[in-house]
């Protein structure tokens, strides 16, 4: 079950990569390494098949339906989550680091969605091992879903490339909630922004929808969030207490705070755990409040 929501604008392409570029590769080459995938190319399960086989659910249905900003229908697809699969990686990466990144998270992903580990306790090196993983997981999501890709073509090759960091500004967010659904996904770039300073103009709005993305995936009790935005002068506003930082462990933050988190609904949960993370400028009394692996138990 997901929810998508889009807005009219076009699809994006990288600012990296030239429209031919990005034709040409799109046809030939694998998506992260960009090697030719002239007999090479393998499908890569988006979730991983342990991760279905330990919850059951690889004959759930995925009714993914594409909504434009206005609520009409734009695509519509039914497949089972055994069937969804990204294409256009090749074997070498499949076969390769992702395998490799989904054998170090594996323990700890289920620990947490079955709720035997919590995730606050997690250290830095497991924080940023899921953090990576989520970012991959949500990478391969978008490529293989009925929705526009929102990702910039060149955070694929950052995931090939650089193993020890996630590229800048980008977030990854955890929580765990009482799970009433093993799993769903909701992809949608929309934010509140809390603009103090008034810098927010109208283009800086429109880059927001074609060049931010905001992908929540819920694995039973596990929720993670990964988020972009490619502005220097905004920042993430989370959640006190319910957004708990992967990556990055440290620079500013700005909170926000409520008390009516929806813990014992997964689709409730998701939906806010997704919709409250907002943008927001620094003011002179916010200042930035830098968040490190200490303070992080929210
Ligand atoms: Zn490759």
């Amino acid at each position: 079950m997901t929810f998508q929501q889009d807005n009219p604008a076009d699809v994006l392409q990288s600012p990296l990569i030239s429209v031919l570029d990005s034709y040409r590769m799109k046809i030939a080459n694998c998506y992260f390494c960009g090697e030719h995938l002239k007999g090479k190319k393998s499908c890569e399960h988006v979730f991983p098949q342990w991760l279905l086989d330990d919850f059951d659910i690889r004959e759930e249905m995925i009714n993914a339906t594409h909504y434009s900003q206005e609520g009409e229908v734009k695509s519509h697809r039914v497949h089972n989550l055994d069937n969804l699969l990204a294409g256009r990686i090749c074997s070498h990466c499949n076969n390769g680091w992702m395998s490799e990144l989904e054998s170090q998270v594996k323990s700890n992903v289920l620990a947490l969605a079955e709720d035997r580990k919590v995730v606050v306790e997690l250290d830095q090196k497991a924080r940023f091992e899921l953090a990576r993983w989520a970012f991959k997981t949500v990478l391969t999501l978008n490529l293989a879903s009925n929705y526009r890709k929102i990702i910039p073509r060149d955070h694929y090759q950052w995931l090939f490339e650089q193993p020890n960091s996630l590229p800048k500004q980008v977030i990854v967010l955890a929580q765990q909630h009482h799970f009433t659904e093993p799993f769903y996904w909701i992809q949608s770039p929309s934010w509140v922004i809390q603009d103090k300073q008034n810098i927010i103009n109208e283009s800086m709005v429109e880059s927001l929808y074609t060049k931010s993305y905001k992908i929540a995936l819920l694995f039973k009790h596990l929720l993670l969030l990964v988020a972009y935005q490619p502005f220097t002068e905004l920042y993430y506003v989370i959640w006190r207490g319910i957004h708990v930082p992967l990556f990055p462990l440290k620079g500013p933050l700005l909170y926000h705070e409520r008390d009516d988190f929806e813990w014992s609904d997964s689709v409730k949960s998701i939906i806010q755990f997704h919709g409250s993370l907002f943008l927001g400028t620094l003011t002179e009394s916010n200042n930035g409040i830098q968040a490190d692996a200490a303070e992080l138990r929210g």
